[in-house]
């Protein structure tokens, strides 16, 4: 996803992959030039295809036809005549999920397995959790790959439950979507010595049995932290543990009587402010100095669109409906206005979802 300057940048990240023992590869058509890079990297570098597992994925809503093209135009960029896995790529809206169960996605999907093209099918989300249950109760997917992250748990029990019932789970960009990790504020690095701030985020999801982490690398540097932790599918050790319950602790400090708990009691707001989100930004910045990462996120608020919140927290009418709702009696409309006045700034360009 990231490697989308040149051949020589797509081939420089899979040699580093591959030796450092990373032998699952995803991309999609929606990145631009990266899936044709890929598969001319794969040939310039004769990567065995057995050694590896495939992902790509297609956007849902396409009709049959147009999807049965793409899905042969992907295969033709990778060189290969079958993928692994084949992804729903933004099973983000109730009307994805229909087409993918009942639509021409079903068919799509059915055609896909009945060809032999792809091994199975499966779905990434950036949805709401009813919406990402739904569709792993269907027994439609194979696999899901869902925004986990050690700053953002409240998919873990979903993970926990797709691995369970023998799912496939990839946790999505836990350096970056998990919170710029790779290029950690002060506050952080110092909450989480003596493990590096990714590190112990990557270490978080291991642990926990979330085997597959794209690591969305643009630079071999990127997968240092891939080398170190080859393996490193063991519980939390002791160091590990203290680190967690250190940045736990220094962020409550911070963030005092106004730390949103994110139990998500406050909800429905009848103007459809998503409280518990922006306020999970808010925790972020004060709490954990990731003030440059919320800033990112919070500015990208309506202007992904399905792939992320619509409604900022100026969509607060203060009509004071989620005040008694709030267990830890939180001011939530003082602290929406505080969260605006903090992290709005003028808009950036979105990289790919
Ligand atoms: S006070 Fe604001 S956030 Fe709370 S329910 Fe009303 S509009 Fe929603
Ligand atoms: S009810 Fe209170 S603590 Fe819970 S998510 Fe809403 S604002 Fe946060």
């Amino acid at each position: 996803m990231r490697a989308v300057n040149g051949l020589e940048q797509m081939r420089a990240v899979l040699s580093a992959a591959l030796a450092c023992g990373i032998n699952h590869l995803e991309t999609a058509p929606a990145y631009g030039p990266a899936e044709g890079f890929l598969g001319e990297a794969l040939r310039l570098l004769a990567v065995p295809r057995p050694a590896l597992v495939i992902t790509s994925k297609l956007l849902p809503g396409v009709p049959l036809e147009q999807g049965q093209l793409q899905l042969r135009d992907c295969l033709a960029r990778l060189g290969v005549k079958r993928l692994d896995n084949l992804a729903v790529h933004g099973l983000n809206l109730p009307e994805h999920l229909g087409w993918a169960l009942g639509g021409e996605g079903s068919e799509l999907l059915r055609w896909a397995l009945g060809e032999g093209l792809v091994g199975q099918v499966g779905f990434s989300s950036h949805g709401d959790n009813d919406l990402i249950e739904a569709a792993l109760a269907s027994g439609r997917f194979g696999f899901c790959s869902l925004h986990l992250h050690l700053f953002d748990p409240q998919r873990l029990p979903l993970a926990q439950a797709a691995l369970a019932a023998g799912l496939g789970v990839l946790a999505i960009s836990p350096a970056d979507k998990g919170g710029r990790l790779y290029d950690p504020p002060a506050e952080l690095v110092g909450d989480c010595q003596p493990h590096h701030p990714l590190e112990l985020a990557y270490r978080f999801l291991l642990a926990q049995g979330i085997s597959s982490l794209s690591l969305g690398a643009a630079a071999p540097g990127d997968l240092d932290w891939a080398k170190r932790l080859a393996g490193a599918i063991e519980p939390l050790g002791a160091s590990e543990r203290a680190a967690l319950e250190q940045l736990e602790r220094r962020a409550a400090e911070r963030l005092g009587a106004e730390r949103c708990g994110q139990c998500r009691a406050c909800l429905p707001c009848p103007n459809e402010v998503p409280i518990p989100e922006l306020l999970r930004l808010r925790n972020l910045a004060l709490g954990h100095g990731m003030g440059a990462f919320a800033r990112e996120r919070y500015n990208l608020i309506g202007r992904a669109g399905h792939w992320w919140e619509t409604l900022n927290a100026s969509a607060c009418q203060r009509c004071g409906d989620c005040l008694p709702r709030c267990p830890h009696g939180l001011a939530i409309p003082d602290l929406l206005a505080d969260t605006h006045a903090r992290l709005v700034e003028a808009p950036r360009r979105r990289l790919w979802g």
